[in-house]
């Protein structure tokens, strides 16, 4: 298996001292309450092994967070505790597909997922979106589902396209997912991460969908804590028992003292969550005018830490692999090529992937560095 696009672009970074806008990270501290309530808990709490299936504080903690902010009807033994989302997506997928099942996954693909269905035993079928819109085709997602479908993969808001599915699409989704009897793996770590007063749409909450979805969420991604690495995954008893005994041997538990200050930080008031996508809609904001001021071509954002630059638009007639290795070193800003996440042989327009949840010094600077190279062109 190669490195991970995202491990590849951090390294260049490191090693040329190009400001980041690749790997999807805050540079930011994250919250001091947070960070001191994990302080606390790792010198008074305990440190051995909490049990597998999580703390009882932290799972009590997100049940009750899904029934404030997304409104599920869920309870605390309807939760499993992993390290970090990308944990519990492997756990997810070796609990459902069995050698030979097909499972649905949606191009750009991000990129844990082929690798992960593919260790399982299971064989992708792609569908494919298409920019600037990233729509959800139904009747492409009918066409790919046959007798050995047993699971579709939904990641929304989705990374990389920054696109956040609406009610319509996902109802029709649903009736599909019922109607074949397929279970949705749901990674919805960019849940809070919603922009123009899009609130978040769980597949997990529509009609008939509670026993058949597999939700999967991230505290890094909610607290700007992506080093964390403490996901959770919320499923009924039939499909969570499956997982969590997958997760028993990925790695057993996760550090306790995190858990604890991520129960805490669930909590929080409803205000927390508003400050953290306002501060992160004036960041996109900001990188998005500044480059759009310069010629750049950037989509919209609905969600997630990112935003797409279209370089054929931009007047950059170079491939997007190509234009991420230049930028490295020639702009100094490292970034994210959209061709990494495609599988099926779809030819994918060039575009690239930039993270804006930085500080306004570090986006403008790195937005003035892409003009200039872009007109030094
Ligand atoms: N989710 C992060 C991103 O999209 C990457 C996480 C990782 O590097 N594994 O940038």
């Amino acid at each position: 298996m190669p490195t991970t696009i995202f491990e590849e672009m951090s390294a260049l970074a490191r090693a040329t001292g190009a400001i980041n806008l690749g790997q999807g990270f805050p540079d930011g501290p994250g919250p001091a309450d947070l960070l001191q309530a994990a302080a606390d808990a790792v010198l008074t709490g305990s440190n051995q092994y909490p049990p597998s299936m999580g703390l009882a504080e932290t799972r009590a903690a997100v049940a009750r967070h899904y029934q404030v902010h997304q409104d599920l009807n869920v309870e605390a033994d309807h939760v499993l505790i992993t390290s970090g989302a990308t944990e519990a997506i492997a756990a997810a997928l070796l609990a459902v597909i069995s050698p030979g099942d097909e499972v649905i996954l949606f191009e750009p693909t991000y990129d844990a997922y082929l690798p992960l269905v593919l260790r399982a035993g299971g064989v992708a079928k792609f569908v494919t979106l298409r920019p600037p819109d990233w729509r959800l085709g139904l009747e492409d997602v009918e066409a790919a589902i046959g007798p050995n479908t047993r699971a579709i993969v939904l990641n929304n808001p989705m990374n990389p396209t920054a696109r956040a599915f609406g009610r319509t699409e996902l109802a029709a989704l649903a009736d599909l997912c019922a109607a074949h009897d397929l279970v949705a793996i749901c990674d919805e770590v960019w849940e809070h991460v919603l922009f123009d007063d899009r609130r978040s749409t769980p597949l997990f909450g529509f009609e008939g969908m509670a026993e058949r979805t597999i939700k999967i969420g991230s505290a890094g991604k909610i607290f700007a804590l992506t080093g964390w690495k403490v996901g959770f995954v919320v499923a009924h008893p039939g499909l969570l028992g499956p997982v969590a005994r997958a997760h028993q041997f990925l790695t057993f538990s996760t550090p306790p003292n995190l858990q604890a200050a991520v129960a805490f930080g669930l909590g929080k008031p409803a205000a927390t969550f508003d400050a953290m996508r306002a501060d992160l809609q004036r960041s996109r904001d900001r990188l998005a005018s500044a480059l759009a001021a310069g010629g750049f071509s950037v989509l919209p954002s609905e969600g997630t830490y990112f935003l797409c630059v279209d370089l054929a638009a931009s007047g950059i007639a170079v491939d997007d692999r190509e234009v991420c290795l230049r930028w490295v070193r020639e702009a100094g800003v490292a970034a994210i090529p959209l061709s990494a996440f495609y599988a099926s042989g779809h030819k994918p327009d060039p575009l690239v992937r930039l993270c804006f949840a930085k500080s306004d010094a570090v986006l403008d600077q790195a937005a003035e560095r892409l003009i200039q190279w872009r007109k030094a062109r």
